[in-house]
């Protein structure tokens, strides 16, 4: 049988993404292959949002030349996703050894490009948005316990330094009735957690039914038996009371919130095109505190954007310190080509970015240890993920609040069979990215 191996870079859109392309290979006949040099079939699921992700992709695809030229001629090597949407038939200018380019709206057409690359050419198919729609794909689960669920693609936002509505056009939102359908499908299929997935969730159902129905849907997927429901991602001016509403009231919702932020600066968020400003971002943070008050919040923050001055800056670190939050991605801002914040010519230098990433990352630091800290001797019923990456003795878990638990692994126990299911907990230690827990049964 022949066998496939998917690298996927960037979001969890991108992850589930690649779960689709696994259902499509896995029903064209293809089995996983236990690693990228033994493999038939080479995709590389793309992410050109950030500039580190786009070089690393090209440096790990043209690393794999070498395998077409010493031996396995026969290798395909394909380039989906982000990069494949943008760049189309210009990636084998880069990397002639491509075998078969595609895009983010048609990953249905992957068997049959894969067919046509078999019979000898560059295989290179990239249509627009809106001329299809991936969600009633097969895929397949990473984990039997939890599943991403497509709620909507793209993105109506326009972000100033962002290519998602670029890559993945204009947001289009499935149904309630086929997303319940789906969750109550993967409850009976042995799933105990799902997170939704959309650019900007907060948004679902505007494009549909003419007003974002997100709140509405939380209830209908919490009205299936799902035990977890998570989402990402959330736009701070679409964060509406109905929805913080839903979070509180639905126990299947999940204490935790991930809400991107980007910068301190009012003038700066301008630039940014981001459509709020600090003091309505502090007054969402203060509504959801008032009605989850167990809440744990993290964010993105991006330093160095054109025109940032110190000043601005400063208001960065202290929104991260008023907000507290509980956890953050940080990043150096860099230029995405066909993004209006790419035109912007008052660059920050390089030092100067690095100098104020390096500041914001020690107090994003000292805010997560400090969160964790205070869950030291707290007892709270965790979902065993499995096998921690790390170590195959300690296991991972997570706390209600998205908190990441190792714990030994019981005398007698597999990883698998813990897997997926709920145990209570007492966290022992707190470190800044994870806690120490044992089983408090
Ligand atoms: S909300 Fe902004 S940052 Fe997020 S995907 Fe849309 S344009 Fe990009």
């Amino acid at each position: 049988m022949r066998s496939y191996f998917i690298r996927t870079f960037g979001c969890q859109m991108n992850k589930h993404d690649s779960e689709r392309m696994a259902g499509l290979l896995e029903g064209a006949g293809f089995a996983p292959a236990k690693s990228i040099e033994s493999a038939d079939v080479i995709v590389f699921n793309t992410c050109c949002v950030r500039e580190t992700a786009d070089e690393r992709l090209y440096g790990q695809v043209c690393s794999l030349k070498a395998l077409k030229t010493g031996g396995r001629p026969d290798v395909i090597i394909a380039v989906g996703g982000c990069v494949g949407q943008r760049d189309g038939a210009s990636v084998l200018k880069h990397a002639p050894h491509v075998d078969v380019v595609f895009g983010t709206h048609n990953i249905h057409e992957l068997p049959s490009l894969l067919e046509a690359a078999e019979r000898g050419r560059p295989a290179v198919s990239i249509v627009g948005a809106g001329e299809s729609f991936s969600s009633d794909l097969p895929y397949v689960r990473e984990h039997a316990w939890h599943a991403w669920v497509s709620i909507m693609v793209g993105c109506d936002n326009h972000c100033a330094y962002c290519v998602v509505p670029s890559v993945r056009g204009p947001e289009r939102s499935r149904t309630v009735e086929e997303i319940v359908a789906e969750v109550s499908h993967l409850v009976a299929d042995g799933v105990v957690e799902v997170t939704l997935l959309g650019q900007n969730v907060n948004s679902y159902g505007r494009d549909r039914y003419g007003e974002p129905r997100f709140a509405a849907l939380l209830e209908a997927v919490a009205a299936t038996g799902i035990r977890r429901i998570r989402f990402a991602t959330s736009h701070p001016k679409d964060l509406s009371d109905e929805t913080i509403a839903a979070m509180a009231a639905l126990p299947a919702l999940m204490p935790f919130l991930h809400l991107p932020v980007q910068h301190g600066s009012n003038r700066v968020l301008a630039a940014m095109n981001r459509r709020y400003t600090r003091e309505t971002y502090f007054q969402r943070i203060a509504a959801l505190r008032a009605a989850i008050p167990d809440i744990a919040l993290s964010t993105d923050i991006i330093v160095g954007f054109p025109g940032e001055t110190e000043e601005d800056f400063l208001e960065t670190l202290d929104l991260v310190g008023r907000v507290a939050f509980d956890h953050a991605f940080t990043f150096i801002y860099s230029p995405r080509e066909g993004t209006p914040a790419a035109s912007l010519t008052e660059t920050v230098p390089r030092e100067v970015a690095q100098d104020r990433f390096d500041r914001l990352a020690a107090l994003v630091h000292s805010l997560s240890l400090a969160s964790n800290e205070r869950e030291v001797g707290a007892v709270c019923e965790c979902l065993i993920e499995g096998a921690s990456r790390r170590d195959a003795a300690v296991l991972s878990a997570r706390t209600p609040q998205n908190r990441l638990v190792h714990l030994p692994l019981p005398d007698g126990t597999s990883p698998d069979s813990l897997a997926g299911t709920f145990r209570q907990v007492r966290i022992s230690a707190a470190h800044p990215w994870f806690l120490s827990g044992e089983f408090a049964e």
